[in-house]
């Protein structure tokens, strides 16, 4: 049967800003994918709705709350009665060991994984059985997602993606890897995608230039995203695939500050379920209800976390 992939692109920090190129660098400079980044329009096929990342709560958002809701459809800063930074935090956590999203689509017996691949030495100290509280978001969920962790090897073979898009930053850690065009790696993400029903792939350097306010590094990042991004377009087969990407919360938009910012993200949408997205998404919780949707499954908003610690006990 032939498969009709999601490919969810989580990119860290990106909000909608104004059109100011003092501060904002999708205004500065020039790129495909971020003119409603930039207080223009969009151009390319598809669409990018705007979308809510207070989630009813006041305050900056940030990562661990707003990455609850991507990852698992559950409102990450209503259960914490606010936002917070870092990682899921041990009431956030069980939302993560049960319902993240590529946890109930492998249950339900779909394909689905997050495609980065990490280096041995980080996946040593991510097998520790105490690590969980050092887990991001993303790496929670694949812990917990049925799925392994690619490596280093796996993706020199094709079969997943690094979290820098050129290998730069693979280069810079001391592996013997040519540079590549985000292009392709764009390109590669599509490829990939086909032997699966969901991929989930993470970006953060976006957000962490964002933070540095690194006006070169900035410059470079977007055009790395940029370049991957026009490769996705150019792989997706729009009539069977669909890719869709959002952000947690603002902060590259605006490098006049070092914090994240207040404002909304946008969520692009282009492919096969377009519509689907367009009609529903809202809000950063929208997201995975929308994937379950469209894979028949449905959302439990009446989950409640059964024990705060069904694995272990922290100190
Ligand atoms: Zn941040």
């Amino acid at each position: 049967m032939r498969k009709h992939p999601i490919i969810y692109i989580f990119l860290d920090g990106v909000g909608l800003g104004v059109a100011n190129p003092a501060a904002n660098p999708f205004a500065r400079f020039d790129n495909k994918f971020f003119g409603l980044h930039a207080g223009r329009s969009y151009q390319m096929p598809g669409d990018v709705v705007s979308t809510d990342a207070h989630m009813g709560i006041p305050g900056l958002p940030q990562s661990a709350t707003g990455q609850t809701a991507l990852f698992t459809g559950y409102n990450g800063p209503q259960i914490l009665g606010r936002h917070v930074n870092g990682y899921p935090t041990y009431t956030l956590r069980p939302y993560f060991y049960e319902k993240n999203i590529l946890k109930v689509l492998n249950e339900a017996g779909y394909n689905a994984t997050l495609i980065n691949s990490y280096s041995s030495a980080y996946l040593q100290r991510l097998n520790h059985p105490r690590a969980e509280r050092l887990l991001s978001a993303s790496s929670l969920m694949q812990r917990h997602s049925g799925k392994p962790y690619f490596t280093t090897e796996d993706y020199l073979h094709g079969r997943s993606l690094y979290m820098d898009m050129s290998n730069w930053f693979l280069r810079k850690m001391g592996a013997n890897v040519p540079l590549v065009n985000p292009y392709d790696n764009g390109r590669k993400l599509i490829e990939i995608a086909r032997g699966y029903d969901v991929v989930i792939y993470e970006y953060f350097f976006t957000d962490k230039v964002g933070h540095e306010q690194a006006w070169g590094a900035a410059k470079r990042v977007l055009r790395h995203v940029d370049a991957f991004l026009a490769g996705v377009w150019d792989a997706l087969d729009a009539a069977n695939e669909t890719v869709v990407i959002s952000s947690d919360h603002g902060n590259l938009e605006d490098l006049s500050v070092k914090t994240h910012t207040a404002n909304r993200v946008g969520t692009f949408v282009y492919g096969r379920e377009h519509y689907r997205f367009t009609d529903k998404v809202r809000a950063l919780y929208d997201i995975p209800r929308v994937i379950l949707d469209i894979f028949d499954l449905p959302f439990d908003a009446d989950f409640k976390p059964s024990s705060p610690t069904p694995l272990l006990k922290e100190g």
